[in-house]
């Protein structure tokens, strides 16, 4: 400790489990959707957090809700059938938020259990631990307060006798109480610069670790500098200095990962850190197993929370018999996550019951290609197509969330488009129309930009018409 206001935080690189970032982008096209968009009397509003129509299909998903609130959803599962584009995937999203804030959201899509590298079950246990959460409550020592100071210290880098590099840093973190300035060690200025925190925003740093975490702007800084509202946060109370409680939201899957491959002063670690000694490189049973009885020890002790969040499983059909052996089982465990099935197939063959040798349509036939076991479990809910005006609803919203302006005659030829084949092709074609209309010049997207993207690309049914038309044109 060098001054009476100046403390050295010890530093250890935070980092968290990130996300897949495929996964993400796989959300991103269902930004629109906050919920369910339901009244108080669990009726379907017309247009209501993101959801245009689909009303008996909201209303369906209302009441699982309402099923797995009152705990009478263990062992069920949801199944959404329906075509291309009728939204499944939105309401499984819808009935995650509805679960509340930081559930997790694991999508996926059946044919992602077929590796080459690795079994079809361990795909769908990791997806299960994704989609089960863990909140984790700790009292930590912490510096809490708005950046009023962010110096770095540079020295010329002693080894190679030129360059320079981070001696230190001082930071002064405000609250109503006053202001207090630390001295931080170089590795807790990578964690600021990688959180990209700057002046006017309100932080804490953990005193053991050095991890950094952003609370938010501060709403003093903005109103001083007359900034627009944002994400702003009041001025911390309190001292600087001082006890916290710090929750933190993890996947199960995070802390396999984190403990399989140790980095080292990792956030979780602190929770379950001395849990594995040594180095692992890949997750096991072993691992997942010792990872589940701390989990256990830690809820027991109401240190943490379980947070069961919504697994989504597209296109069912795909699956194979050992997957739905899997499944059947996975959904009696006590730590299972809520899980919503999707397919858009009718009767069709059970994937894995072909017999040997005679490929697939001569095996087991079952509605959507589900084993009668698993579909007892089931609650089905049917999704229709959309009305004209409803995907135009619908395509005017994601031109706001994106901030693309559109004329009305486009959104008139793209509603065509997604009554002529789907409302998923449909708001495809903003983005390239998007980029078309920049290229031209223009500042809206035009009709001229849809007409154009259309004849560049093509929808699934257009592309298979024109392929199967030169088939035989060959054949003759
Ligand atoms: P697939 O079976 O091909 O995966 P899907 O039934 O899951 O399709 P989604 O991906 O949910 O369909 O829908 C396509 C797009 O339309 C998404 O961007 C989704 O957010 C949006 N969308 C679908 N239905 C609605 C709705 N009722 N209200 C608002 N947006 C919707």
């Amino acid at each position: 400790m060098k001054a009476t206001n100046s403390t050295t935080v010890s530093a250890v690189a935070a980092s968290s489990a990130a996300p897949s970032s495929s996964r993400d982008a796989r959300i991103a096209t269902h930004s629109h959707i906050k919920g369910l968009g339901l009244g108080d009397d669990g009726l379907a509003l017309p247009s209501a957090q993101g959801f245009v129509g689909q009303r008996a299909a909201r209303e369906a998903c209302g009441l699982v809700l309402d099923l797995i609130r009152m705990r009478k959803f263990a062992g069920k599962a949801l199944l959404l059938a329906g075509g291309p584009g009728t939204g499944k995937t939105a309401l499984a999203l819808g009935v995650s938020h509805e679960l509340g804030h930081k559930v997790p959201f694991c999508p996926m899509v059946g044919s992602e259990v077929y590796s080459s590298e690795v079994k079809k079950t361990e795909v769908l246990m990791e997806n299960f631990r994704r989609a089960i959460g863990l909140r984790v409550r700790e009292t930590k020592e912490v510096y809490e307060g708005e950046v009023t100071e962010l110096t770095p210290t540079e020295t010329e880098n002693p080894l190679s006798g030129y360059g320079k590099t981070i001696a230190h840093v001082v930071i002064a973190l405000k609250t109503v109480k006053g202001t207090k300035q630390l001295k931080l060690d170089p590795s807790v200025y990578e964690s600021i610069m990688k959180e990209r925190i700057s002046i006017g925003d309100v932080i804490y740093i953990e005193a053991n670790t050095g991890a950094v975490k952003r609370v938010g702007r501060s709403d003093a800084y903005a109103t001083e500098f007359d900034l627009e509202a944002e994400e702003y946060v009041p001025l911390p109370k309190g001292e600087v200095h001082k006890r916290k409680e710090v929750v933190q939201d993890v996947t199960l899957h995070d802390l396999d990962m984190a403990n399989a491959k140790p980095q080292g002063g990792q956030d979780i670690m602190s929770v379950v850190g001395q849990l594995v000694k040594g180095r692992r490189t890949e997750v096991t049973d072993k691992l997942r197993g010792e990872i589940n009885r701390v989990v256990n020890k830690y809820i027991e002790q109401g240190i943490a929370e379980l947070v069961p969040g919504v697994l989504f499983i597209d296109e069912v059909h795909m699956l194979d018999m050992e997957c739905f052996t899997y499944l059947n089982r996975a959904l009696e465990s006590t730590i299972s996550p809520h899980v919503i099935l999707a397919t858009n197939r009718g009767q069709c063959t059970i994937r894995g019951t072909e017999y040997e040798g005679t490929g697939s349509g001569t095996g087991i036939i079952a509605p959507h290609g589900i084993p009668l076991d698993l579909l007892d479990r089931c609650m089905i809910v049917r999704t229709l197509p959309y009305e004209r005006e409803e995907i135009k609803e619908v395509i005017r919203l994601r031109t706001k969330v994106e901030g693309l302006a559109i004329t009305d005659d486009a959104v008139e030829k793209l509603s065509d488009e997604g009554m002529a084949s789907s409302l998923r092709y449909a708001l495809q074609l903003l983005s390239p129309a998007a980029i078309l209309s920049r290229t031209a010049g223009r500042s809206e997207i035009t009709i001229e930009d849809i007409d154009e993207t259309d004849s560049l690309f093509m929808d699934a049914r257009r592309s298979a018409r024109l392929l199967g038309k030169s088939e035989q044109v060959q054949e003759k």
